[in-house]
C-alpha cells in the first residue's frame, strides 16, 4: 500500500556495562513514554527511554488529539507544530440513515489558543517527541532495548534489558512503565487488569484522497452504504482520511482486510467516480479496562499500560498524555527534595478517578454504537429519529462524547492577553513551575512561585487583559489572586495576595 509516511529508523546503540544504574527510567517510547521523558527532561531531569523497537507507532493508531493535549504539548514547546500540521476542526455532524441528524460545535467559545481538535497522525506527534527529547540533551533514547525481566524493590525497580547485543541489567530508581495495552511490566509484576471486551469489530481504513468534505466529524448511523451499522470519518494531514467501518461481531477479520474487499466498501460510500488509494488497514476490537493502581511503590504505569479505552472519543491518548501531565512535576518535586514521596500518591488519588471517567464515557458510547440486544438497539433508533427535529433528544445520541480533562479538576483557562503590544496567550506564562496570577496588584516575590500580573489597563511587566476575558474565564476579582501547580491544575485562590497562606497552601500540595 502507498504512504504518505516515511517511517523514521533510530539507530540501535549497545549497551556500555552489563550493570548500570538510573535514576528515572521510562519503558515504552510511545505517546505517553516520550511525553513523560520530555516532561521531565524539561524540569531538569535525566531520563533512560527504553524501547523494544527503532521507530515510530506504525499504521492507523491515535489522530484526534484534543484542547487539553495541545495544551500540555504548547507547555513542551510542540504547540505550534501540531497546529501548523494538524487538521483544526471544532465541529461534528450525526446521520442517520439519509439524513443529517444534527451538528453540534465542541468549542463555540472563540479565543483559545488551541481548538477543540487536531487531527494528526499519532507516528508524526512521537516524531517530534522524539525530536524534542533529544534536543534536551537529557534524555538517553535506546532503541531496540527490550525490557525483559523487573523485580520491584523497595528503592526502585530491576529491570533485566534484552538488545541485539547481549542483554543487561539495569537498576531504576523510578520506573515508569508506559509499555502499552499488552505492559510486559504489568504482566511481568502480576498485576490485573480488568473491564470489558465489546463484542464487535471495526474495519479502519486510512485512504488517500482528493475529497470536498468539510473538515468536521462526521459519524452516520445506519447509512445507506453500510446498513445496519456505523460509519465514522475524519480528515487528517497529507490527504489522508481515516474512515471506520462497524462490522459486527461475527464479522471475519482476515477476509475483511482483503483490500478489494476493502475498497468496494470505500467505493459504496463515496460513489464510483472518486479515486482514492488505500494507505492501511486494519480491523479491531476495543476493550475498557484499568489496572486497580496505577502506583505500585516506586514504579508507575501511565497510558494503554495503566487503561484502555475504545477510541470513540479519542480517549485513550489523550488521557495518556494527561497522566504524564500529571506525574512528571511531582517526581521531579521529590527528586528535587521538595516534597516527600507521599505526593505521589496523588497520581493515583487523580489519576484513577480521571480514567473511570474516560472508561465510563468510552463504554457508554460504544454501548449506543454497539447496542447490546433489540431493545436497546429500538431505543437507540427512536433517540436517533426524534434527534432530527427536537434539540431535547440530541443529548441522548452518543457517537462517542469528545475527550476532555478529568472533572474533578479546575485547569488554568486560556485567553487572549497583550505582553506590551504584542498578542500573546494567558497560558503561555502558567506551568514553566508554580504560578500565582494576581489581577492588579503587583505580588511580593515567593520563592518557588512565577508571578504573573494581569492588568485591565496597559501596565509595565503586566500581561494586559485587554478583551476582560482572561479576568472572566480565571474569575479573578480585582485585588484576588490564583495559585497554579506546574500542571496547570488550580491549587489554591485567595481574595488578596497574602504570603502567609500563598506558601501555606503550597506546602500542603507537595505535602498532599
Ligand atoms: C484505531 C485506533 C484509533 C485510536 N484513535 C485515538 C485517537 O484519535 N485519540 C486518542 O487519544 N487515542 C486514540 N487511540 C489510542 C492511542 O493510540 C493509545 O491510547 C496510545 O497509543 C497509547 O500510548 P502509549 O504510549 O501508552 O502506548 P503505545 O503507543 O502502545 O506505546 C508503547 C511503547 O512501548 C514499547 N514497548 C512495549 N513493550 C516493551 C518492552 N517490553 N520493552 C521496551 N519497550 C516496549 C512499544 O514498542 C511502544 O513504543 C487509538 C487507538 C487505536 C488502535
Amino acid at each position: 500500500m502507498p504512504s504518505t509516511y516515511v517511517q523514521p529508523r533510530y539507530p540501535f546503540r549497545p549497551p556500555s556495562r552489563a550493570t548500570e544504574e538510573a535514576r528515572l527510567v521510562v519503558v515504552g517510547a510511545g505517546l505517553v513514554g516520550l511525553t513523560a521523558a520530555l516532561d521531565l527532561a524539561r524540569r531538569g531531569h535525566r531520563v533512560v527511554v527504553l524501547d523494544d523497537d527503532d521507530t515510530v507507532s506504525t499504521g492507523s493508531r491515535a489522530i484526534c488529539f484534543a484542547k487539553r493535549t495541545l495544551e500540555i504539548m504548547g507547555r513542551l514547546g510542540l504547540g505550534a507544530r501540531f497546529l501548523d500540521k494538524g487538521i483544526t476542526w471544532n465541529t461534528g455532524r450525526v446521520f442517520h440513515r439519509e439524513r443529517e441528524a444534527y451538528s453540534f460545535d465542541l468549542l463555540p467559545e472563540q479565543a483559545h489558543e488551541y481548538p477543540a481538535f487536531v487531527n494528526l497522525q499519532q507516528y508524526h506527534a512521537e516524531q517530534w517527541l522524539v525530536e524534542a527529547c533529544e534536543a534536551t540533551g537529557r534524555v538517553e533514547l535506546r532503541w531496540k532495548h527490550k525490557a525483559t525481566g523487573v523485580e520491584n524493590r523497595a528503592d526502585g525497580a530491576r529491570l533485566t534489558v534484552e538488545t541485539p547485543d547481549g542483554s543487561y541489567a539495569l537498576h531504576a530508581e523510578w520506573l515508569l512503565a508506559c509499555d502499552g495495552a499488552r505492559s510486559f511490566i504489568r504482566e511481568a509484576l502480576g498485576l490485573p487488569f480488568t473491564g470489558q471486551v465489546f463484542r464487535d469489530r471495526f474495519l479502519i481504513a486510512d485512504v488517500v484522497m482528493n475529497a470536498s468534505f468539510p473538515t468536521e466529524r462526521w459519524f452516520w448511523f445506519d447509512p445507506p452504504f453500510h446498513p445496519g451499522q456505523s460509519v465514522l470519518l475524519h480528515k487528517q494531514p497529507d490527504g489522508v482520511w481515516r474512515i471506520d467501518f462497524q462490522l459486527g461481531w461475527d464479522a471475519d477479520p482476515e477476509l475483511e482486510k482483503q483490500p478489494d474487499r476493502v475498497r468496494a466498501r470505500v467505493a459504496a460510500m463515496l460513489g464510483p467516480q472518486v479515486p482514492f488509494d488505500l494507505e492501511w488497514v486494519s480491523v479491531y476490537t476495543f476493550r475498557c479496562r484499568r489496572m486497580e493502581r496505577f502506583r505500585h511503590g516506586r514504579v508507575f504505569f501511565l497510558g494503554d499500560a495503566a487503561h484502555q479505552v475504545s477510541p470513540f472519543g479519542a480517549r485513550g491518548g489523550n488521557g495518556g498524555v494527561q497522566d504524564a501531565d500529571n506525574l512528571g512535576w511531582k517526581l521531579a518535586a521529590v527528586l528535587a527534595g521538595e516534597a516527600g514521596e507521599a505526593l505521589l500518591d496523588s497520581y493515583d488519588a487523580e489519576r484513577i478517578p480521571a480514567a473511570d471517567e474516560n472508561i465510563l464515557n468510552s463504554t457508554r458510547s460504544t454501548d449506543f454504537i454497539t447496542p447490546k440486544n433489540e431493545g436497546a438497539r429500538a431505543w437507540r433508533d427512536a433517540v436517533l429519529e426524534l434527534a432530527h427535529e427536537l434539540p431535547m433528544a440530541r443529548p441522548f445520541v452518543n457517537s462517542g462524547r469528545l475527550s476532555r480533562p478529568w472533572s474533578g479538576q479546575r485547569l488554568a483557562a486560556d485567553a487572549p492577553v497583550l505582553r506590551g503590544n504584542d498578542p500573546d496567550w494567558l497560558l503561555r506564562h502558567i506551568g514553566a513551575g508554580w504560578t500565582l496570577v494576581a489581577r492588579e496588584v503587583v505580588p511580593e516575590s515567593i520563592a518557588g512561585v512565577t508571578p504573573v500580573l494581569l492588568s485591565d489597563t496597559p501596565r509595565p511587566g503586566a500581561l494586559h487583559d485587554h478583551s476582560g476575558l482572561a479576568a472572566r474565564r480565571l474569575d479573578l476579582a480585582p485585588g484576588a489572586c490564583v495559585l497554579y501547580r506546574p500542571d496547570q491544575a488550580e491549587a489554591a485562590r485567595f481574595s488578596a495576595p497574602d504570603i502567609g497562606a500563598i506558601e501555606a497552601a503550597r506546602r500542603q500540595v507537595l505535602a498532599a
